[in-house]
């Protein structure tokens, strides 16, 4: 059977970052993302984009790449034979690796049926959802950071408890739809705006409630303090890589030794080196504010950070739910 590309209705090809579309289309729809392409008003927003016309007005045409399904993080980096050669991103290819493996690990550890999509996850389901993908990333992390192999353990555990909650956070609202919505690799989602569906196991549930009260002032934080930041840089997935890699080598954790701390500082500085190549290579608009949007972020991470720390004393001021939640023993609480 013949099938037709969504977009500009020629034959299609196949499925190209989440919609049937023809080549063409998915090699636009792949070089706006990578070039973080913002929409210029440059018409009334109505052209047709057929297979004649689709050259003729990339506003619209990537308009409908997004309107009938394409999503911009599954875009994974392509990087050029070229700047192989010159060694320039080795970076992003250890964190691709990485995040191929998790992809996998994903579908192998959590049942995701397409009509889960969006369902909201309750306390539980996610206390064990966090758990277990927690153990998978730090199961994984030598391949993104093999640095991080000859680390001693303690030391180690300090770099992942910074690491793997604002990691499993971060990677769920940028895969996210929706901009009060945190996806999980289950698939489900939290609701920073209905908190209460996360707590509240039915109807009457008295302790969800109370629990709901209490912690809803926490998600409401989260959703400012790093959901917002997050959807305005409009990164695209090298970027959040490099955001992922700075935030795990940050050199000024409590109780890191000087010997892994510098090592940090070395990391982040080849980080820094790489990302500016990166910029200068890819991005279309100012490297330097591309850059400078990118770093804001940490302190987001930071504050975010702040926040669940914070929830956690309120767990066991208030003996509510149980202390050993897994976010809280993946922060090293
Ligand atoms: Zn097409
Ligand atoms: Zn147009």
């Amino acid at each position: 059977m013949r099938t037709f590309c969504k977009v500009c209705s020629s034959s299609a090809d196949s499925f190209n970052f989440g919609a049937l579309t023809c080549r063409a289309c998915s090699a636009f729809f792949r070089r706006c993302v990578l070039q973080n392409y913002e929409p210029i008003n440059s018409c009334d927003e109505k052209c047709e984009i057929s297979a004649k016309s689709r050259r003729l007005c990339k506003n619209c045409r990537f308009e409908k790449c997004l309107s009938i399904g394409m999503k911009q993080y599954k875009v994974v980096m392509k990087i050029t034979p070229k700047s192989l050669r010159q060694n320039s991103f080795l970076h992003l290819i250890d964190i691709e690796k990485f995040d191929k493996k998790l992809e996998i690990a994903k579908t192998m550890n959590f049942e995701q049926t397409g009509n889960k999509k969006n369902d909201l996850i309750n306390y539980p389901v996610f206390n064990d959802v966090f758990a277990r993908y927690s153990e998978i990333v730090m199961e994984n992390i030598e391949i993104a950071y093999p640095q991080s192999g000859g680390i001693e353990k303690s030391q180690r555990n300090i770099l992942l408890n910074n690491f793997v909650a604002p990691f499993i956070f971060i990677e769920g609202a940028f895969i996210s739809e929706n901009l009060s919505l945190w996806v999980f690799p289950n698939g489900e989602c939290l609701d920073s705006n209905r908190s209460e569906c996360f707590y509240m196991m039915h109807e009457n549930d008295e302790t969800g409630a109370i629990s709901n009260k209490l912690f809803k002032p926490y998600w409401v934080k989260m959703h400012e303090k790093l959901r917002i930041p997050l959807e305005d840089a409009k990164l695209n997935k090298a970027e959040l890589f490099y955001l992922f890699s700075l935030i795990f080598w940050d050199d000024k954790l409590d109780g890191q030794s000087e010997k892994v701390s510098e090592l940090c500082r070395i990391q982040r500085q080849k980080l820094f080196t790489e990302l500016i190549e990166y910029e200068k290579q890819w991005c279309s608009t100012d490297t330097s504010l591309r850059i400078g949007k990118i770093l804001l972020l940490l302190p987001a991470v930071q504050s975010a950070i702040q926040i669940m720390s914070e929830s956690s004393k309120i767990h066991v001021l208030y003996d509510v739910h149980d202390h050993h939640s897994s976010v809280f023993k993946s922060l090293g609480f």
